[in-house]
Formats: C-alpha cells, sequence, structure tokens
C-alpha cells in the first residue's frame, strides 16, 4: 500500500511496514522447530454428501499453537512457511499424520476413507514429495491432494502431479473461481475433484449472478466427471441451493468444523461414512 501510494508518502507508512516485517521475521523465526517442538497441529474438516448428509471424507488443515501468540491460522503462517522454505516440513508432518489417522479411521468404520491434504508448491517442486507418497491408496484409504490453480498452472509441478496422479492420489483444484486462470488450468492440467470458493458459497442463495454461474461450473464439472465441492456453507438456504444446483459435496460450519483427530474419530463413527460416492 505504501508503494502504491508513491514517493511522498511513503515514509509516512515506513514505520508500519517496517513493523510489520519484524514481526514477519519474528513469527518465521518462531516457526523454526515448531513441528518438532509439537507445536503445528492437524484438524479435519468432513466433507458431505449433499444430498444424503452422509460423510465422503475429511480435509486435513494445519494450525500453530504458538506459545505466546496462542493459536495461529494457516492463512497467517503457511504464506510465512512457504516463503521461508518451513513448508517443506510442515507440509511432510501434515501429510504423515492425515495418512495415519485416516487409516485409523477407515480400519474402525471398516470403510474407505479419502483425506484431502493442502500442499504448496514449494512442497511440488523438485519432486521431493515423491518419497513420501509411493502410492496413494493405503490400505482404505485414498489421499487427495488440494492444489490451487496458481500452483497447478506451474511448469515445474506438472511432471510430478502426473507422477502422483500415476500412483493413484488424486488432485483437487483448490479454491477454484479465485485464480486467474481457473478454466485455463482444467483444459491443460487433468484434477479429479473440483473444489468451488467459499466466495461462491457465500453468495449463492441472495445472488442470482452467483447461483448462475455456479450453475454453470456445476455442468462443466459434471461434463468433465469430476466430483465438485463446496467450500463455506454457513447456512441451510446455501446448503439447499447447493445440492438443487447439482454441487455434489461441501464443506462448512453448518455441517461441521474442523476438529482435533479424537472429535473426528467420533464424528465418524457418528455419521456413516459414504462408500464409492465418487
Ligand atoms: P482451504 O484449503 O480452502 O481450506 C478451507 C478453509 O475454510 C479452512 O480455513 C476452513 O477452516 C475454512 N472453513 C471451512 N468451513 C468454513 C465455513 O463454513 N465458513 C468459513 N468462514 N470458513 C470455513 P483454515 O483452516 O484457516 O485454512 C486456510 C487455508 O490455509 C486453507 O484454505 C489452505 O489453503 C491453507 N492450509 C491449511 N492447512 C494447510 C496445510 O497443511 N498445508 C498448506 N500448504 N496449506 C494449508
Ligand atoms: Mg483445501
Ligand atoms: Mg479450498
Ligand atoms: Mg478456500
Amino acid at each position: 500500500e505504501a508503494k502504491a501510494a508513491g514517493r511522498g508518502t511513503r515514509v509516512v507508512f515506513a514505520p508500519a511496514m517496517l513493523a510489520a516485517q519484524v514481526a514477519e521475521a519474528s513469527l518465521t523465526q518462531d516457526l523454526h522447530g515448531a513441528v518438532g517442538r509439537g507445536e503445528v497441529v492437524v484438524e479435519y474438516q468432513p466433507v458431505v454428501d449433499l444430498t444424503t448428509g452422509r460423510v465422503d471424507g475429511v480435509e486435513a488443515l494445519c494450525r500453530w499453537e504458538h506459545p505466546v501468540h496462542g493459536r495461529i491460522s494457516p492463512a497467517t503462517f503457511v504464506p510465512l512457511a512457504e516463503r521461508s522454505g518451513l513448508i517443506d516440513e510442515i507440509g511432510a508432518f501434515v501429510l504423515t499424520a492425515a495418512l495415519r489417522d485416516a487409516e485409523v479411521w477407515a480400519v474402525a468404520e471398516g470403510r474407505d476413507v479419502s483425506v484431502g491434504v493442502n500442499v504448496s508448491a514449494h512442497q511440488l517442486t523438485g519432486g521431493k514429495i515423491l518419497a513420501a507418497v509411493p502410492s496413494g491408496r493405503r490400505g482404505r484409504t485414498q489421499l487427495l491432494l488440494e492444489v490451487t490453480e496458481s500452483t497447478l498452472v506451474r511448469a515445474d509441478v506438472l511432471p510430478v502431479l502426473d507422477e502422483l496422479r500415476r500412483r493413484g492420489v488424486r488432485v483437487a483444484m483448490d479454491d477454484f473461481g479465485t485464480g486467474q486462470s481457473s478454466i485455463a488450468a482444467l483444459r491443460v492440467m487433468p484434477v479429479d475433484v473440483l473444489k468451488l470458493d467459499r466466495a461462491f458459497t457465500v453468495d449463492i442463495a441472495t445472488d442470482a449472478r452467483a447461483a448462475g454461474i455456479v450453475r454453470a461450473v456445476a455442468a462443466m464439472a459434471h461434463e468433465l466427471g469430476l466430483p465438485m465441492v463446496a467450500e463455506g456453507i454457513e447456512t441451510t438456504a446455501q446448503h439447499h441451493a447447493l445440492r438443487d444446483i447439482g454441487c455434489g459435496l461441501g464443506q462448512g460450519f453448518l455441517l461441521a468444523r474442523p476438529m482435533d483427530a479424537a472429535a473426528t474419530g467420533a464424528f465418524l463413527t457418528r455419521s456413516p461414512l459414504l462408500v464409492g460416492a465418487r
């Protein structure tokens, strides 16, 4: 912002910018070793069939329990982790935890469990992730890697994603509709699942334009044979609008909040997993 304001006003904003930079540097410093100290935890949010209400799988979402600042959202610290390269360590930790927890639930329920794990571009470049994921299917666990469209269109991650898909890993295009190249990316990058960004869900029941766009996206997903997941469902009106449009799956506080592993296991026992939903 200070930059955009031009040279004259730049100095006015400099202290605030400096403070922000110092805060970021300090937080990044704290992030070193956070995994080893047990400060990074994984929660899971169920993905629900919007027609039957049954649970289709879960998405792993990491949180940082900072010793001083308390719980910090991934929206805040994942960008720091990406800039500092720490995302590789954090991402590997989340992946391992998610695969381990999902297999426990799959065995307990005697069903297949799909577990979504968000991955950053940094984790995919150079193929480091290939060592961690020999197969997308382990026991009854099906791994779904959630990748944003800005990552998907990068030439250097394409071969890695191709190899992962050959190994049976499924790939979701996350936050669909917020990037600059959603449809172009869909054309060149074979993905298995489309996750519609929360921005569309917010307006769906009140804004005819938003509903029109989602209807068209649902038709496209159907045409391409891609299951579609709507993010951020908070009201019954949104749930019903999305279901009626033909969006098969959804996530959101209305259906279930992200919860720790123990609570997720209990939730899955109460709400039977849907088998063969895809
Ligand atoms: P995302 O993958 O799009 O995840 C969905 C976000 O929406 C999560 O935020 C979730 O808690 C939130 N959410 C779910 N239902 C609702 C709802 O009904 N209303 C609202 N307002 N929000 C809802 P969260 O957990 O803060 O994660 C934010 C983002 O951080 C994620 O967006 C993802 O891009 C990233 N992230 C999370 N965990 C990881 C990770 O392990 N690795 C990487 N690289 N990124 C991660
Ligand atoms: Mg995601
Ligand atoms: Mg998303
Ligand atoms: Mg999102």
